[in-house]
């Protein structure tokens, strides 16, 4: 048995899970929450079993104390746990693979934090808490722009002063990666071919939402960018807009930096076109008449449908278009109006397969579609774990 500890921390958050990579299914589940406030509490979750408590935790090193005094109170023991496993939000042009965590590797990751100020400072609140607690296994971060390194440069130069971009180190990194690294390889499995010889694209649609072309098992292309705010629609995101819009939200419409910032982060997307940010809310107020939302959608599966013909122009062709994530997996009333755009290009939608709801792998095209469209669940966690072992194996 070699058991993994999974930490993905937010900024007042820390999600965990214990798993066996070989296995799959987690032995726990667990969230600590609301690190910083008042009151915070932990849930614990082992088998069927739930255990719950709330009290203050003033940073992440007492959030990762917590979880490993629930792990000593309510097991499973820690006893076996070969390694942790970091979520580390962005590697920059740093980190291109997993990598074992040591005094140096902490020196360059506090240098990437003002490149994702948001994100990175708690991955390392939570490396360094959970290295004070857990001394004696090795540490690894997983870094979420890993899988794009690989994107050529005529693909993640931005059209800026070079000067400027270099210095600052302005480039397209792309993020999700670990789920468009995991579901491109479960979609080469489904489709019984090596991973080498197949051109997929993989729509990871969940609150945040990205888009991957992987050619031969190397990504290509995808839409995030310097930061998770490019590309397509998502919950709260915008996603693109002109770069212009900022100048004149500051200047004619006198917001402050920090204004726009929230505005496209947290009150655009769906929020912001509909004031629906769950698909199954977007689904019900569709189906009572609001075209307010029905516009929202549009919108949604305009842009998702302009990425995927581009996509397929740059990898020239594709035998699999995949979805994923909490919105991939289950709105068949998003997947179904992407899938019926792109009929020119040789989709053919199986109706009946889309509507009906699944937990695994499944194909939802016809026999006669030329491009086969599956829905594929993600699982970010057993992802993460098995780079944690190959890190440690080798
Ligand atoms: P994720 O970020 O991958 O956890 O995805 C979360 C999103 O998935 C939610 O905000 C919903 O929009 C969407 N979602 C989850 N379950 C369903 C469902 N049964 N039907 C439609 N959308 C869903």
């Amino acid at each position: 048995m070699s058991h993994i500890l999974l930490l993905n921390c937010g900024s007042s958050s820390i999600k965990y899970q214990l798993l066996d990579p070989e296995v799959g299914a987690p032995e726990a589940v667990g969230l600590v929450e609301r690190i910083g406030l008042e009151v915070g509490t932990i849930t614990h979750e082992v088998g069927d079993n739930e255990f719950r408590e709330s009290r203050p935790f003033a940073d992440h090193t007492e959030g990762v104390a917590a979880v490993v005094k629930m792990f000593q109170d309510h097991g499973p023991s820690l006893d076996d746990v070969v390694a942790v496993g970091h979520r580390t939000v962005h590697g920059g042009s740093t980190f291109v693979e997993s990598t074992l965590v040591d005094a140096g590797v902490i020196a360059k990751l506090e240098e990437l934090s003002d490149l994702a100020p948001l994100h990175n400072p708690p991955g390392l609140a939570g490396i360094r808490a959970a290295q004070e607690v857990l001394p004696d296994v090795p540490h690894v971060a997983i870094f979420d722009t890993a899988f794009f390194s690989t994107l050529p440069a005529e693909a993640y130069t931005y059209a800026i002063d070079q000067e400027v971009a270099k210095r600052l180190g302005i480039r397209k990194y792309g993020f999700h990666g670990t789920s468009h690294s995991y579901v491109s390889k479960e979609a080469a499995k489904f489709l019984d071919r090596p991973i080498e010889e197949t051109k997929i694209i993989v729509c990871h649609l969940g609150n945040g939402a990205s888009i991957s072309a992987v050619d031969g098992g190397v990504a290509i292309e995808t839409s995030m960018g310097l930061t998770p705010l490019q590309g397509l629609v998502m919950g709260t995101r915008s996603g693109d807009v002109d770069p212009g819009l900022h100048k004149y939200l500051v200047g004619a419409a006198g917001m402050t930096i920090d204004e726009v910032d929230t505005l496209l982060n947290k009150k655009s997307g769906m929020a912001g076109l509909c004031g629906h940010t769950d698909m199954r809310d977007v689904k019900t107020a569709i189906d009572e008449g609001d075209e307010q939302t029905q516009l929202a959608l549009d919108v949604y599966v305009h842009r998702l449908v302009g990425y995927i013909g581009s996509y397929i122009a740059h990898l020239g062709g594709v035998d699999a278009l995949v979805f994923t994530a909490g919105i991939g997996e289950n709105a068949a009333h998003v997947r179904g109006p992407v899938i019926r755009k792109l009929k020119a290009l040789g989709f053919e939608l199986d109706e009946d397969a889309n509507a009906t709801r699944a937990k695994q792998a499944r194909e939802i095209s016809t026999p006669e579609s030329k491009v086969r469209v599956l829905v594929i669940p993600t699982n970010e966690e057993l992802a993460m774990a098995q780079e944690t072992l190959a890190v440690i194996s080798k």
